[in-house]
């Protein structure tokens, strides 16, 4: 019996800090998630289909967040687990799931150079003009299932109308990394409602936080078909949307990946 308390009480912690579910796990999302060019994982390497020469996954350097920024290993775009769900959750510093991305495995995904992207691109119809998508792993039919759900929801429209961009082969202002834009797998929605992190900076050096004015009912049918927001980020981005399915999946395969559990 006493054998039976303790267990219990050295087992609870554990279970309720249990939040992350391994690098393994998330590896093995990703491979599922983009069956089309990965094909596995094993002794620290991802390796791809069709001959591509395999990708080092953890290159065992200690990063700061600016680092991993900069220099983003495949470890260190599955290191933040991305909370998904029609709930707002404020972001612990430097939280940016999503925003660490490795150039290299993007590239691969979706175009080497601005015109192989540009190959991949197909246009859809969104609500009263048309956008270019990747139409690569999914990307552009996701968007399509989203444009679908929301003509469902009229009150949700002008959220969606005048819209800022899709495909622009671009670095992210102030760095010399590719944007998600240059993939054609990201979307700025209106931008009259947008809160952008560079515009609120204050005095001392830092940003105010975040004021969202996109319904919470709008993200969740983004992130139901791949899309995490980045409203999520402490470098919060509001009206962009970007197609990250295997943040999605691995959301949905963690306990911490629910933003309206962790509230
Ligand atoms: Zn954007």
């Amino acid at each position: 019996m006493i054998y039976f308390i303790l267990s219990i009480f050295l087992l609870t912690p554990t279970l309720t800090l249990a939040q992350d579910i391994g690098l393994n796990a998330k590896l093995d999302i990703l491979i599922k998630t983009y069956p089309n060019i990965l094909s596995h994982h094993q002794n620290n390497m991802l390796y791809f289909k069709n001959g591509l020469s395999p990708m080092q996954i953890d290159d065992g350097r200690p990063k700061n967040h600016k680092a991993k920024l900069a220099q983003a290993d495949i470890e260190d775009t599955l290191s933040q687990i991305y909370p998904m769900g029609p709930c707002a959750v404020p972001p612990q510093t430097n939280f940016d799931p999503g925003r660490i991305r490795s150039d290299k495995l993007m590239r691969r995904l979706y175009g080497q150079t601005k015109s192989q992207a540009r190959r991949n691109l197909t246009s859809i119809r969104w609500f009263g003009r048309r956008v270019k998508i990747s139409k690569k792993h999914g990307a552009a039919k996701a968007l399509l299932a989203v444009r679908n759900d929301i003509k469902k929801k009229p009150h949700l429209r002008k959220y969606v109308r005048n819209i800022g961009g899709t495909f622009y082969w671009r670095k992210i202002a102030g760095t010399s990394r590719l944007s998600a834009h240059s993939f054609g797998i990201a979307i700025d929605i209106n931008t009259k409602y947008a809160a952008y992190w560079r515009w609120q900076k204050n005095k001392r050096g830092g940003f105010r936080k975040a004021r969202n004015k996109y319904p919470l009912e709008l993200i969740a049918i983004f992130e139901n078909h791949g899309y995490i927001w980045g409203g999520r980020w402490y470098h919060y981005d509001t009206m962009h949307f970007e197609y990250r399915p295997e943040l999605i999946a691995i959301a949905k395969a963690s306990n911490s990946g629910n933003a309206c559990a962790i509230q």
